[in-house]
């Protein structure tokens, strides 16, 4: 086996694990490939090895990427900054955007999404305690801006996204996810059927899946570090 094929046999492994230790079903539990900065072959390779969700974040580096890799059916997510110029390109190509943060790129996203695709699969940014200010939406303010995506034709609100301060400390590890969760009950509360908690990268995905996460994104451990 290549080692990206070894990486995920181990990462999946890992994901049984951590769902068994959790009383959790794994198979409510995606693992999501986060496949930036790595070329076209390696992502061929972890296809060839099963994986079939791949995450990118710089949409100049994806459409390329997602022009060569055409012939396989990949479910494309863009999880990484959004800017205005850069929604059509996202709306046209990607499956699910993990990282909306405010209504204006949500608005775009939805009139942009081609009349012949399914409704682009979303999930709001969400902003937990320790973490740089600058990403995400503040957990006083999703409630709103729930509301308002709800409500966009073109766009289906699935859950939350959240990327929590890096710590190796896994009481704090869990203690974030666990607010993440917890807005997600909240917003529930609500009247939504949100299904979907996108958290956990390779250094924090067992702690996520303890609290709920039913979406991780590793690039790391299984393409190897990045530059
Ligand atoms: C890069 C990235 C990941 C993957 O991080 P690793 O630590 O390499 O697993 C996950 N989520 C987002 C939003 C990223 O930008």
């Amino acid at each position: 086996m290549t080692t990206i094929a070894l990486n995920l046999q181990a990462t999946n492994a890992a994901i049984a694990t951590a769902a068994a230790a959790a009383g959790r079903n794994v198979n409510k539990i995606k693992l999501l490939a986060v496949s930036k900065t790595f070329p076209v072959e390696a992502i061929r390779e972890a296809y060839r090895a099963g994986q079939r969700d791949f995450g990118e974040s710089y949409v100049q580096e994806a459409l390329p990427k997602l022009m060569a890799l055409h012939d396989l059916p990949i479910d494309w997510h863009y999880i990484g900054p959004l800017q205005s110029n850069k929604t059509r390109a996202i709306a046209a190509n990607f499956a699910w955007v993990h990282s909306i943060d405010r209504l204006s790129i949500a608005q775009r996203l939805s009139a942009q999404r081609p009349a012949d695709l399914p409704p682009l699969q979303v999930c709001l940014q969400v902003n937990v305690s320790g973490e740089d200010s600058k990403s995400g939406v503040a957990a006083a303010d999703i409630s709103a801006l729930a509301a308002a995506v709800a409500a966009l034709p073109h766009l289906k609100l699935r859950g939350l996204m959240a990327i929590p301060a890096p710590t190796d400390d896994e009481v704090a590890q869990r203690a974030a996810f666990a607010q993440v969760a917890q807005i997600q009950q909240a917003l529930n509360q609500q009247g939504y059927a949100l299904d979907t908690l996108s958290m956990g990268m390779s250094h924090d995905f067992p702690a996520a899946i303890a609290e709920g996460a039913t979406i991780v994104r590793v690039g790391t451990a299984i393409f190897g570090a990045r530059d």
